[in-house]
């Protein structure tokens, strides 16, 4: 008799490894644990809801017979979910369920601690519904080139394409809520974002989507305040079926911002409206949000975009040349996609600039060409600098926090580094006044402007501040 459920469950595996190919093998099984065997029934542990939910989608018949195969006819399958949206993060909890019965799984309900209509009024008019019509016209801000038929599959995007998928077929209705993408800059993050805001709008033309970075929405935020108008504002989120918001890093040490957003979260996520979030780092790792907004960063499904292998990047590029209706020889779409490892947007940037000097100089593509401008292009690029790294360096050098160099302060050496903050930014990053600005402490850009000037008398007057400044921007570069 068998009773161990490590065995069991590892004669299961040999079957579905069979079965199935060895990267989704890889993907959805390789992390399962058995955990115990009683009465017929095997318990396996499961890293999240998000992962019982595809199983159940894509191999729940593969599942059955291979459990009834291993266990006989009364042999049945539980899973025990590792719940990770419970706001005690240090505490997850797991839930049980049987296989094919997904009421069960009751999502666990979270109690909001805050009144969410505490300071709007429900009374005032709302400028941004057009009276007597139900649904607000939005403007969803979409790329409809930026789709999943464009967005190419590789074991550096699995995990989160899926997950993305899922959530535009089932809106507001799987557990990946909020979906928080993260990576590091140039490896799809928006492209997934606005593929999977595209998606939803096909599947639902109803549901109203919106698509916002998140310079626009602390820019709107701010406006709102100047015009005496929050309510609206905050109305007008709250009316949005599918909200994506990308590039959330940019609300760290924003504490407004990340209320009203905090406010605009739970009222969706309390209404089962879908919320899509990308980040340049995983939520363990912002900075400067208050951890309440974080915590429900956490409940939903992070996944991360990772640098995509040789095969990923030429079938990104072959993709873009079909597109595109161009040829190009195979072994100089293989030599670029070898040599530009970095991420998507630089290899894009290498086939264009090939592309331009071939036509520009009547050349046709030959493998040649490819190797002289790869040779340059990789040489010439040069890590993308921003705003936040530049705060980093400068307060790191001045031992000072983050939160200090975008705090109201005016402390003498604290103005000091904020302006060279915003010197390096103005210095270094293509970022107009107005968003170095916003930034750094939320000044408007006249105080940029001055804050550069500053820089530049004092670089000509005091050699100490001479000094500081080489250093710095020694660092930066490095
Ligand atoms: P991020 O927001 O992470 O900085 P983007 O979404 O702007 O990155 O992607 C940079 C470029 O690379 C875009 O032109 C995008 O279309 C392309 N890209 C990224 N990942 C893929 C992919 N998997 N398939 C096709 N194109 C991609
Ligand atoms: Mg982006």
């Amino acid at each position: 008799m068998k009773n161990n459920a490590v065995e069991v469950w590892e004669n299961c595996l040999k079957i579905i490894k069979d079965n199935i190919h060895y990267q989704s093998y890889k993907t959805w099984f390789a992390p399962i644990k058995p955990l115990k065997l009683e009465n017929d029934v095997l318990t396996i542990q499961v890293p999240s809801q998000f992962f019982y939910e595809w199983l159940e989608e894509h191999y729940i018949n593969l599942l059955k017979k291979t459990i009834k195969k291993e266990l006989g006819s009364e042999g049945r399958l539980e899973y025990s979910i590792i719940m990770d949206n419970s706001i005690d993060q240090a505490n997850p909890y797991s839930i049980k369920v049987p296989t094919s019965n997904k009421k069960a799984i009751a999502n666990p309900s979270v109690q909001m601690p805050i009144d969410i209509n505490r300071g709007t009024s429900k009374d005032i008019p709302n400028p941004f519904v057009i009276p007597g019509l139900k649904k607000i016209k939005v403007n969803s801000q979409l790329v409809d080139s930026y789709s999943f038929d464009s967005f190419i599959e590789g074991d550096c995007n699995r995990l989160a394409r899926s997950a993305g998928f899922a959530v535009a077929e089932n809106p507001g209705r799987t557990s990946f809520n909020p979906l928080l993408v993260y990576s590091d800059v140039g490896l799809g993050k928006t492209h997934l974002a606005h593929a999977i805001g595209v998606q939803a709008k096909n599947n639902f033309p109803d549901k109203t989507v919106l698509y916002v970075t998140t310079e626009q929405f602390i820019a709107q935020y701010i406006d709102s305040v100047r015009n005496n108008n929050q309510n609206d504002f905050v109305h007008f989120y709250q009316m949005i079926d599918i909200l994506i918001v990308d590039d959330i890093q940019f609300l760290s040490g924003k504490e407004k911002t990340q209320d009203v957003f905090f406010h605009i979260f739970n009222h969706l996520h309390q209404n089962s409206k879908q919320l899509i979030l990308t980040s340049d780092k995983p939520p363990v790792e912002l900075k400067g949000m208050e951890p309440r907004l974080l915590s429900r960063f956490k409940w939903g499904l992070a996944a991360d975009l990772q640098q995509p292998d040789l095969e990923t990047r030429i079938a990104i590029l072959q993709k873009r040349l079909y597109n595109d209706g161009i040829e190009m020889p195979q072994e100089v779409v293989e030599y670029i996609a070898y040599n530009v490892n970095t991420n998507v947007r630089e290899l894009e940037g290498a086939l264009i600039s090939i592309l331009a000097q071939a036509s520009l100089n009547r050349k046709s593509i030959t493998l040649d060409l490819a190797k002289k401008m790869i040779d340059k292009f990789v040489k010439s690029t040069t890590r993308e600098i921003s705003i936040d790294y530049i705060q980093k360096i400068v307060s790191d050098y001045f031992n000072l926090s983050l939160d200090a160099i975008n705090s109201k302060t005016r402390k003498r050496e604290i103005v000091q580094a904020r302006q060279l903050a915003m010197y390096f930014a103005k210095k270094h990053t293509k970022a107009s006044l107005a968003t170095i600005g916003l930034h750094c402490g939320n000044k408007d850009h006249a105080t940029v402007l001055h804050a550069c000037r500053t820089v530049n008398n004092l670089v000509e007057t005091d050699k100490q501040f001479r000094i500081f400044v080489e250093e710095i921007d020694k660092k930066i570069k490095m």
